[in-house]
C-alpha cells in the first residue's frame, strides 16, 4: 500500500521536477495529517514541511537516501511541529523555519521569517505568505508554482479560526493564497477533503464540479491514495470559502442568517460558522 501511495505521488511530481528540480513526497502522519518531504534533486538535500512526528519522516529520509537540512513549519500547532525536537537531535545543524511571531511556540525554531525573507535549502529558494486566521503566526510556503498551506487552506475548505478573525481569514484565503496563479499546486495539512466537499455541496447543491470532485476523491482515498495536492483553479470552483459571491451560497446564507448583509466578508463569516457545526 505504501509503495503504491509513493508511486502515485511520484508520478504527480515528475511533471514538476523538470521545472524546479524539486521532488515532493507526501508522508501521512498521525491520524490524518500530511507532512511533505521536499528533495532538492541537484544536491540530495531535503526539507520537511510540518513534521507531525519524527518516525515516518526518518523512514522516508532513509528510503529516499537524502540529507535533511531544513524544517518548514506553517504554524505552531502540536500536530505540525511534533517531530521538531527529535529531528533536531538527529541533525543538530538543522534550520527550523517559522514566522517571527511564532518565536517561543515552535520548538527549536532557528529562523524567524519576516516580510521579504527567503527560505533556502539545497539549491532551492522559496518565499512565504503571512496568512493569519487559523493562528496568528500562520504562513504558506511557496516554491515556484507549489504552495504548502498548512491549516489555512484545505481542499474545499479552510482551517478553524483559533486565533484570528473571520476578516483576517477571508483576506488570507481570497486576497493572498487565492491570488496565486490558477495552476499553483496546493499541498495542505490534513485529509479533510471528503467532509469538506460534503459541506460545500450542502451550501451549493447545484455545483456539479463539487459533486464530481467528491466522487473522484472518494475513489482516490479508498484506493489508498490522498487528495493532496489541489490547485487554485480547482479551489475557485469547489471551495465555498473562495466562492462568497456565489448566488446559491448567498441564498443559503440568507436563509440561515436573515440579518446577513451578504457582503463577501459577511458571507465568509456565516459559512465558517456553519462549517463549525457541520
Ligand atoms: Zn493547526
Amino acid at each position: 500500500m505504501v509503495r503504491l501511495k509513493q508511486k502515485l505521488h511520484q508520478s504527480n511530481l515528475n511533471k514538476k521536477q523538470e521545472f524546479q528540480e524539486m521532488e515532493i513526497v507526501t508522508i501521512p502522519c498521525l491520524q490524518d495529517n500530511f507532512s511533505y518531504l521536499l528533495i532538492c534533486t541537484k544536491t540530495g538535500e531535503a526539507a520537511v514541511v510540518d513534521p507531525s512526528e519524527a518516525d515516518p519522516i526518518r523512514k522516508e529520509i532513509k528510503n529516499q537516501n537524502v540529507k535533511l537540512t531544513t524544517i518548514l513549519n506553517t504554524h505552531h500547532h502540536w500536530d505540525h511541529v511534533g517531530g521538531n525536537k527529535e529531528l533536531k537531535s538527529d541533525y543538530p545543524e538543522i534550520k527550523i523555519y517559522g514566522h517571527s511571531s511564532d518565536k517561543g511556540r515552535i520548538p527549536e525554531q532557528t529562523e524567524f521569517l519576516e516580510d521579504g525573507d527567503h527560505v533556502m535549502f539545497g539549491k532551492q529558494s522559496g518565499e512565504f505568505l503571512y496568512n493569519p486566521g487559523h493562528t496568528s503566526g500562520a504562513i504558506t510556503y511557496l516554491f515556484g508554482n507549489t504552495a504548502f498551506t498548512g491549516d489555512t487552506l484545505f481542499a474545499a475548505g479552510c482551517g478553524r479560526l483559533f486565533e484570528g478573525t473571520s476578516d483576517q481569514m477571508y483576506n488570507s484565503l481570497n486576497n493572498l493564497i487565492g491570488k496565486l496563479p490558477e495552476n499553483t499546486q496546493l499541498y495542505f495539512g490534513h485529509e479533510y477533503t471528503e467532509n469538506n466537499l460534503r459541506f460545500a455541496l450542502s451550501v451549493e447543491t447545484g455545483n456539479t464540479k463539487i459533486n464530481k470532485k467528491l466522487i473522484d476523491v472518494k475513489r482516490l482515498c479508498s484506493s489508498g491514495s490522498f487528495s493532496t495536492p489541489t490547485t487554485i483553479a480547482d479551489e475557485k470552483q469547489t471551495n465555498p470559502f473562495l466562492r462568497c459571491n456565489s448566488d446559491e451560497i448567498k441564498r443559503v446564507v440568507k436563509l440561515m442568517d436573515p440579518e446577513n448583509d451578504l457582503t463577501k466578508k459577511e458571507v465568509f463569516r456565516a459559512l465558517r460558522e456553519l462549517k463549525d457545526v457541520f
